[in-house]
C-alpha cells in the first residue's frame, strides 16, 4: 500500500513523457475555436523540433526530376509510381515505410526526408 502510494506522488508531480499538440499543426478552425473561447487568452503550444535525423513525409521537387524511375526500382513498398505523360513520379506518402532509399538513390536529389509528421489524411493518396 505504501509502496503504491508512493508511485502514485511520483508520477503526479513528474513530468508528462508526452508533449501536447503543437499550435503550428492544429486545424485552423480549432484554432479559432481557442481564440474565441478563451478570447484571445488560448496558450498555443509552439512546434516541437524533431530529432536530428527524423524521418518524416518525402518531399519531392518535381522541377529537378529527370524521370530516371531509380525510386521505383529501390522502394520496397511500392510508394513511388511512375506518371507516363509528364514523365515524372507521385509520391503515395500512405504507402511509405520511410528507409529513405529513394532519397539515397535519386541521382539529382530530387527527394529529401522532411520533418513532417503529420500524415493522416482523408484520402490514400
Ligand atoms: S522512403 Fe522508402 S518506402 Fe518511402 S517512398 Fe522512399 S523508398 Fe519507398
Ligand atoms: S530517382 Fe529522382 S530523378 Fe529519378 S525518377 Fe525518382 S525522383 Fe525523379
Amino acid at each position: 500500500m505504501f509502496e503504491m502510494a508512493k508511485e502514485l506522488l511520483r508520477q503526479l508531480f513528474k513530468k508528462p513523457a508526452t508533449n501536447e499538440f503543437p499550435a503550428k499543426h492544429a486545424p485552423k478552425s480549432v484554432l479559432k475555436l481557442l481564440e474565441k473561447v478563451s478570447k484571445g487568452k488560448a496558450r498555443l503550444n509552439p512546434p516541437i523540433p524533431v530529432p536530428e535525423k527524423f524521418r518524416g513525409k518525402i518531399d519531392y521537387d518535381r522541377n529537378k526530376c529527370i524521370g530516371c524511375k531509380l525510386c521505383i526500382k529501390v522502394c520496397p513498398a511500392a510508394a513511388v509510381v511512375f506518371q507516363e505523360k509528364e514523365r515524372k513520379i507521385k509520391y503515395i506518402c500512405s504507402r511509405c515505410t520511410f528507409c529513405a532509399q529513394c532519397v539515397d538513390v535519386c541521382p539529382v536529389n530530387a527527394l529529401t526526408l522532411s520533418n513532417e509528421f503529420l500524415i493522416a489524411d482523408y484520402k490514400r493518396d
